[in-house]
């Protein structure tokens, strides 16, 4: 029998979370081994953010090209979108990166062994395929294998008629008709995507309302906005039925108020959520267990590390209060690598971690919902205003709001933004709600005019009892 290869830390997928830990606990001196079987940079870089929101890029100019000719008076027509040539541009920004990646861990001196890993062990793994090999680690193994697409009982993706986003991604053209089911940040966005490329899109979401984890008003004036565009948005509803046709699917759909109707499109794209991936991880060999859901709960939270010591888990396997994103895995990948290395870090502040969709309109929030707020018992006080009251706002005429949710007379608890560019926007009220600032902190600092970020400087205005344009 061959010896195992020993190690310091063993880190299971290189997806965002796997190989920041990996590039943290490298930076600590630490010796690390990183066991990915597809691609480092997992989901976020092949089939998740950075795809996506290239092909959003592309929408946004798409869209543009109406707006110049129906409000600036720019003789401009669309010609056609050629998607291989979109997919080509797509996929090269996905390559560079992905040589970015591969290029920091080999700068960083991380060991980036090939192949499927399982746990023999609470220190222990076994690597299958390419790089395999039997592994043990000295401080501790890091569980980072991440998630997948839920799919529909009895209606398995076929690629082309029913699909996941990550079909999605590698169909060979664009659909006419597009059925979206599922009404979260990726049932928005390729919504939106779909419609800025011209399809006819029904949006189908059975909570009461789109994006139903954020504000009230956010999913309000999201929806609006979709609406507005041509998008069918129908809430409380539910597939009842679906036939796969020779060219596409036909879908019977109820409300909640028991109406129902038959939905054609010419692909079902299917965003109800991801999984969670352990099967042939091999917990039950290291003495760990799923919960109901199949996530990976973490006995202390504050290091991230499971009931077995030295046992971490991060990103998509995490249930909430984590939030399947992957800016939230940096960060708990920095934890993991630094709570490994000895250091004291301090836990992650989920509260504080942005949330995007990246639709046309945007949505970005950070902190608590106003609902959130009432319900901790705080004495709340709200400022709401639209984007179009300052003249940036008017300029881009696509409407949208800023939400602002405070303690009275205390910290500023929620900021919650729809409209153009709000993904870039949020990034000033992360440290508002990260720093507990208050209102009058805030309205000290002047913000450049014209732009939408003064459209939040004005809210704060307000709510610190200087308000300048807003009545
Ligand atoms: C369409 C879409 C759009 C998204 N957009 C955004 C966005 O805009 N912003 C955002 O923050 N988040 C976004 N996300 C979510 C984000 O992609 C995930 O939260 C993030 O990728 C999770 O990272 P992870 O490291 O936990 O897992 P993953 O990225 O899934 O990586 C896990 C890796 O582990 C590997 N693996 C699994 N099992 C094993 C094994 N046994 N042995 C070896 N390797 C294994 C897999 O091959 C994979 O590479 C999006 C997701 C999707 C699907």
């Amino acid at each position: 029998m061959t010896e195992a290869h020993e190690t310091d830390v063993i880190v299971i997928g290189g997806g965002t979370g796997g190989y920041s830990t990996a590039l943290r606990a490298a930076s600590l001196g630490l010796k690390v081994v990183l066991v990915e079987r597809d691609k480092v940079g997992g989901t976020c870089l092949h089939r998740g953010c950075v795809p996506s929101k290239a092909m959003l890029h592309a929408a946004e100019l798409v869209d543009g090209i109406a707006e110049a000719r129906e409000r600036w008076g720019v003789k401009a027509t669309l010609e056609s979108v050629d998607w291989p040539a979109l997919v080509a541009t797509r996929d090269d920004i996905v390559s560079r990166n992905h040589k970015g990646v591969e290029g920091h861990l080999s700068h960083a001196g991380v060991e980036v062994v090939r192949g499927s890993a399982r746990l023999t062990g609470a220190r222990s793994v076994q690597v299958e395929g390419g790089g395999g090999g039997a592994f043990t680690a000295r401080r501790g193994i890091v569980l980072a294998t991440g998630s997948r697409p839920r799919t529909l009982p009895g209606l398995p993706p076929d690629g082309s008629r029913v699909v996941t986003s990550d079909d999605a991604l590698f169909a060979p053209g664009l659909p006419a008709s597009v059925l979206v089911l599922g009404g979260g940040a990726i049932g928005v966005e390729y919504a939106s995507f779909h419609r800025s490329m011209g399809a006819e899109v029904t949006l189908i979401e059975a909570a009461d309302r789109l994006v139903p984890l954020e504000d009230a008003d956010v999913s309000r004036h999201l929806t609006r906005g979709l609406k507005k565009r041509g998008i069918d948005v129908r809430v409380g509803a539910r597939l009842l039925d679906v036939t796969v046709l020779d060219d596409g699917v036909r879908a019977d759909v109820r409300t909640s108020r028991g109406e129902t109707s038959t939905v054609e499109a010419a692909r079902l794209l299917v965003a109800v959520g991801r999984a969670p991936v352990t099967d042939g991880l091999g917990l039950a060999a290291a003495g760990l267990a799923t919960d109901e859901r199949g996530f990976v709960v973490p006995a202390d939270w504050s290091r991230l590390e499971t009931a077995v010591a030295g046992i971490h888990v991060l990103g998509d396997l995490l249930p909430s209060p984590s939030l399947g994103l992957a800016h939230a895995s940096f960060a708990e990948g920095l934890l993991v690598a630094e709570t490994l290395a000895g250091l004291g870090s301090p836990p992650v502040d989920y509260a504080a971690v942005p949330r995007v969709t990246y639709s046309s309109p945007q949505t970005a929030s950070v902190g608590l919902s106003e609902a959130e707020a009432r319900g901790r018992d705080h004495d709340v006080v709200v400022n709401t205003m639209p984007l179009t009251a300052v003249a940036k706002g008017m300029v881009h005429g696509q409407g949208g709001v800023v939400k602002v949710v405070a303690a009275r007379g205390g910290q500023v608890l929620g900021v919650h933004l729809v409209g153009p560019h709000v993904s870039e926007m949020i990034a000033e009220s992360q440290l508002i709600v990260g720093w507990d600032a208050e209102p009058a902190d805030v309205a000290r600092h002047i913000h450049a005019h014209p732009t939408l970020s003064e459209a939040v400087g004005e809210t704060f205005l307000t709510l610190a009892g200087r308000a300048l344009h807003q009545r």
